[in-house]
């Protein structure tokens, strides 16, 4: 028999090779196409007595990323379907489609007949869970092998058996730790937790599965022979009365109870470990159904898995104009953003042009890439080689002749009109014609930018966020008079250097700045209100934000706040910034000389390492105190997350943000909105438009109008509407279907 994604190939031995290699895909995922197969090669192997056993692998260089897209979509879209009209219905049937995989892997497993995963390359998800459940596993030692359960990063969990055969293989506490913090293993760090057999080198990588089998490896797995005993004893041990009772307060101290998919780990393994492996197999298939129906899950994935590949696929990129495929771009301003964004070309295969004033500000910028490429290479993340090849693409230099051939450039120089006026001058006079123009202001509208260069269509803004090399997003940013092309040479530039883009409308602070800087004037009403700052830092935290909004008004600068609020005062009037935030910025600045991380005092003290920043003690003597208890944290956590969202959905009124998915994966990308809510608009569609309204309605009438709910909001709660029902991002590929 023939499959269209497997291919068998039976030796003299009897030892059948599975290759998985997907025709129409660049990778490996699992399909109901490919499931259907893979039970059909089972039922074929047990069927043949010539087959005695199988070695299953990937004909692409990575193993497989785990479940499609679209499977994960049409679970959970057939659930939403169906849940109104029959919930109990609707629920057991996504029980039956959970326990699918689950089931088919355990097949394999109890096959009779043993099975050796040969990892070679990396090995995600849902098909790390079918190599635990084969008898044996060998990984290539290539420095490209991953191994991960990655689901909680996502919202769920490893529900295809990573739960049960985890923690039966791995110590309890490392098989934890892997599970609900969705880790990613090298090879030596998986054999070192007993969850594979061997490594070795790639081109060993078949023959060392076969060996396996031709050794005389059982089809049985440990927890299926008899007296079978979970490492370290399982649950009733000295060492597990050590883990258990600690556990469940870790996980609350690392994410504040707003994962229910990492708590569901921790119930699965501790029950799951205390059954017969079949038993604990339906435990976690419950479980799994249960956080599918859950807010957070939905919402997770949709933002994080669903929304996030489409737009780094090009969601947004105009069909109508070719793929660009960029050789060589300029980036003028070799400064703290420039050099960063001249290493991240040069890192995707990008020849850059680096420009500053002079060739010694130029060759300074080279220099950031210097030393990163140093760092890489001692950490072994590439090889000397790879190194000088990415330093040999940046050319520092002062000569705008350098930019006759590059399809793009951008411009990173002083966030100051003037200088770049003359720099847009300078750069339109020799580009070529077609090659686009950006800038990475993040303050001034590309509008007004725009009016300086000859060709505004060709002209766009393409905002980083700092550190570069670290940070996903990209926000790109359409003048008034932004052409297709120049977008879609953005978005091709975007993905070739494997960030996620949002493309928003021109606005001061465009998307991201607009939100952050809500959340830090949130924070500056309860410090005037006298919150005690620790419950400010901490509120956040518990509402799920990476950073405090005090810690992030140090990272971006308070002399940054200070100014960017003189530009708001001095452009659209003095009503445009609360008088008493002005007085708060303008005494840290102007008076304590605070200005945040960059000069060691900010809103926090850095003293020098190894010691940690520390909330500056001369905060609390700014205004009265309010006794600790007197402060409401679930309302100061409201706050925080309903000012931001509130912000996003003003952005879409404006018709600023188009499209709910960029409005989410901006704000998780961008400055963390709390991942567990999906973002911004899915936190307001997530609690029902309704309730937000009425939340944020009784916020405005004790803290002030900021929190009043626009009208689009009010009329979105009438209608029973949500972002993603009001604003479809589907609607336009459905009617083209
Ligand atoms: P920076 O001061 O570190 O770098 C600016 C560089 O531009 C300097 O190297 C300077 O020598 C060079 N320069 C000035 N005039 C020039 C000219 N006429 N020709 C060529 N080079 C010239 O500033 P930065 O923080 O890298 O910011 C650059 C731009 O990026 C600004 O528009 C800023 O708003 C924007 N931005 C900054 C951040 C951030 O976190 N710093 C984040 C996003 C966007």
């Amino acid at each position: 028999m023939s499959y269209k994604n497997f291919k068998i190939e039976t030796d003299q031995d009897g030892i059948a090779l599975v290759t998985w290699d997907m025709p129409d895909k660049s990778m490996n995922v699992f399909t109901e196409e490919v499931l259907g197969e893979l039970n059909a090669i089972v039922d074929a192997v047990v069927a043949d007595a010539a087959v005695k056993g199988v070695v299953f692998t990937s004909g692409k260089s990575t193993f497989s990323g785990g479940a499609d897209l679209s499977m994960i979509k049409s679970m959970f879209s057939f659930y939403q379907q169906e849940k109104a009209a029959d919930p109990d219905g609707a629920a057991a049937k996504l029980f039956d489609l959970v326990g699918k995989m689950s089931g088919l892997f355990r097949k394999v497993e109890t096959c009779g007949k043993p099975w050796v995963s040969a990892i070679n390359g990396t090995c995600m998800g849902g098909a790390f869970e079918l190599s635990l459940a084969c008898h044996g596993r060998v990984a290539s030692n290539a420095k490209t092998v991953k191994l991960a359960l990655p689901e909680v990063k996502v919202g769920i969990f490893p529900g295809a058996g990573g739960t049960q055969r985890v923690p039966r293989l791995a110590n309890a506490q490392d098989a934890l730790q892997m599970m609900t913090t969705g880790q990613t293993l090298t090879p030596a760090r998986a054999k070192a937790m007993n969850l594979i057999h061997q490594t070795v080198a790639p081109e060993e990588l078949i023959n060392a599965a076969k060996q396996m089998i031709k050794d005389g490896l059982k089809p049985v797995a440990p927890w299926d022979e008899k007296g079978f005993k979970a490492p370290g004893g399982g649950i009733w041990t000295p060492a597990a009365a050590q883990l258990w009772p600690a556990a469940p307060a870790i996980l609350r101290r690392e994410t504040a109870g707003n994962y229910p998919a990492a708590l569901a780990i921790l119930k699965c393994v501790y029950e799951g470990l205390q059954l017969p492996f079949d038993t604990a197999l339906k435990v976690e298939q419950r479980y799994f159904t249960q956080i599918l129906r859950s807010t957070e899950a939905f919402s997770m994935i949709r933002s994080l898995f669903i929304s996030m590949q489409e737009l780094g696929k090009g969601a947004r990129r105009p069909a109508n104009v070719e793929k660009t495929d960029l050789k060589k771009i300029g980036v003028v301003g070799a400064g703290f953003m420039g050099a960063s964004i001249a290493y991240v070309s040069a890192a995707a295969g990008i020849a850059v042009s680096l420009i500053d004033r002079d060739e010694e500000a130029a060759a300074k910028g080279k220099a950031v890439s210097e030393k990163l490429v140093a760092d890489s290479v001692a950490k072994g993340r590439f090889s000397k080689e790879e190194g000088e090849k990415l330093l040999s693409l940046i050319t520092p230099t002062a000569d705008y002749g350098s930019l006759s051939d590059v399809s793009l450039v951008i411009e990173a120089v002083f966030e100051d009109r003037a200088v770049k006026k003359d720099v847009i001058e300078k750069v339109e006079a020799v580009l070529q014609e077609g090659a686009i123009f950006a800038s990475n202001t993040s303050t001034l509208p590309i509008t007004g930018l725009a009016e300086n260069s000859k060709r505004p269509t060709q002209f766009i803004g393409v905002h980083f966020f700092s550190p570069v090399e670290k940070m996903m997003l990209t926000e790109v940013i359409l003048g008034k008079q932004t052409g297709d092309k120049a977008l879609a040479v953005a978005l091709d530039f975007v993905s070739k250097i494997k960030k996620t883009p949002i493309v928003v409308n021109d606005t001061r602070g465009f998307y991201v700045n607009r939100c952050v800087f809500r959340y830090m004037n949130e924070a500056y009403d309860m410090l005037i209100e006298g919150v005690p700052p620790v419950m400010i830092e901490n509120a956040a935290k518990m509402a799920g934000m990476p950073v405090g909004p005090l810690a992030l008004n140090d990272e971006v600068a308070v002399d940054l706040s200070q100014k960017i609020m003189k530009a708001s005062i001095a452009d659209l009037g003095a009503s445009s910034v609360k008088p008493e935030h002005m007085a708060l910025v303008d005494r840290l600045v102007n008076e304590l000389d605070r200005r945040g991380r960059k000069n060691s005092k900010g809103f926090y003290d850095y003293p020098a390492k190894p010691a940690k920043k520390q909330l500056w003690p001369g905060l609390k003597e700014l205004y009265p105190q309010k006794s600790a208890d007197k402060v409401d944290m679930a309302e100061l956590k409201e706050r925080l997350l309903v000012t931001i969202a509130l912000e996003a959905a003003r952005t879409m009124e404006e018709g600023i943000v188009t499209d709910p998915r960029e409005a989410d994966v901006g704000s998780i990308l961008g400055f963390g909105f709390a991942p567990y809510t999906g973002g911004t608009l899915s936190y307001i569609d997530g609690m029902g438009v309704a309730n937000f309204v009425a939340l944020a309605e009784k916020l405005a009438k004790k803290y002030g109008d900021h929190f009043r709910p626009t009208p689009l909001l009010q009329d979105m709660a009438e209608k029973g509407e949500t972002f993603y029902t009001r604003f479809d991002p589907y609607k336009a590929e459905r009617q083209a279907a």
